[in-house]
């Protein structure tokens, strides 16, 4: 391919230390390669020297803009922001804290030339905390498992995608750990690579334990979005007819099964024909208990489809730019 532009768009909160660094690698890579870059860093709210960085940045570096949102957004918002503005043919999505290194580009670029929309990285060595790394193993199965959408690493903040595809999402609230399923949804090419991964070193992550939490409940919502939007009563109905099911069946095997019992008792018929009456008795409670529960999130997902028939108004509200940016409007929808 000729000279293509490439746009780099960066979600920054709070990692002043770690610009500097970044950008200087990308301008490395870039020179070695050839390539031809433009660089989003858009401001996420950051209450360090984020800012005062990138405006510095975009002065004294060609290709470097900067967006600025009053206030801590969330990454989803921020990488809209920059999908948005970026006039690239292909649109990179990168970390600030230097975990993804900017020297993957071109392995990712030439899995995305072999006709891939969208290219992930995958984080096979990965250098985090244990209390990171399985929990999110078992995140990405089940991701697989009710999207369809099989990648090991879903989460990876490193990923290439053909322009349209980043003009396409429409990711809000946390939902930019499912890009690659969004994406697929759409009928996009979706693949991965395992990329080169490194200890943050600079900066703290802003992702706590309850990640895990309401990245579950995150993944209930993309599946109906994305496998169920026009018919959610399959996914929320069908989990109302067995609860039904199960109350009206369980009690009626468990009177059932006492008859049995009886009758085969003469028998001297041993387990399981004494107990299964206990058995499904003791099973009918869970279905009790649960139900309230599920009665929750399933309103919850109610809540979440009219929210996606109307993305909201104001995901985010850009209050400065800098660099090339400054000459952009950056749509909003
Ligand atoms: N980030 C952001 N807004 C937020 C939280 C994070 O723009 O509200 C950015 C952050 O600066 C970083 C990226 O998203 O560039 C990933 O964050 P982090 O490294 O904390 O996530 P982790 O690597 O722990 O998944
Ligand atoms: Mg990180």
């Amino acid at each position: 391919m000729g000279s293509r532009l490439i746009s780099i768009v960066v979600p920054v909160y709070n990692e002043a230390d770690s610009l500097d660094g970044l950008i200087a690698e990308i301008r490395d890579v870039a020179a070695r390669d050839g390539l031809e870059v433009e660089v989003i860093l858009v401001d996420d709210g950051s209450r360090d020297a984020s800012w005062e960085k990138i405006v510095s940045l975009a002065q004294s570096v060609q290709g470097i803009g900067g967006l600025r949102f009053r206030r801590n957004c969330g990454k989803a918002a921020a990488l809209m922001a920059g999908f948005a503005a970026a006039r690239g043919d292909v649109v990179f999505m990168m970390d600030a804290d230097m975990q993804d290194p900017p020297e993957e580009m071109p392995r990712l670029l030439a899995k995305l030339d072999e006709g891939f929309d969208l290219v992930s990285g995958w984080k096979r060595i990965r250098h985090d905390p244990w209390h990171k790394v399985y929990p999110s193993r078992v995140f990405n199965k089940m991701i697989g498992w009710l999207t369809g959408v099989r990648l090991h690493d879903h989460v990876c903040g490193f990923k290439v995608m053909r322009r349209e595809v980043a003009k396409d999402l429409r990711i809000y609230g946390e939902f930019h750990r499912f890009i690659a399923v969004f994406s697929a949804a759409r009928g996009y090419h979706v693949t991965e690579i395992p990329t080169l991964h490194r200890a943050r070193t600079r900066g703290v992550g802003k992702y706590g334990f309850t990640r895990f939490f309401k990245g579950f409940l995150d993944l209930l919502t993309v599946t109906v979005l994305t496998r169920y939007r026009w018919r959610p009563q399959h996914a929320i109905g069908v989990a109302g007819v067995a609860i039904v099911l199960l109350s009206v069946l369980l009690p009626l095997l468990a009177w059932f099964s006492g008859r049995m019992s009886w009758a085969l008792s003469g028998l001297h018929l041993g387990w399981p024909f004494q107990t299964t009456r206990g058995l499904l008795a003791m099973l009918a409670w869970p279905v009790m208990i649960l139900t309230p529960g599920l009665v929750l999130i399933a309103i919850g997902l109610v809540a979440e489809l009219m929210v996606a028939q109307r993305p909201p108004d104001r995901l985010y509200e850009v209050i400065e730019k800098a660099g090339w940016c400054a000459d952009i409007e950056p749509a909003q929808d």
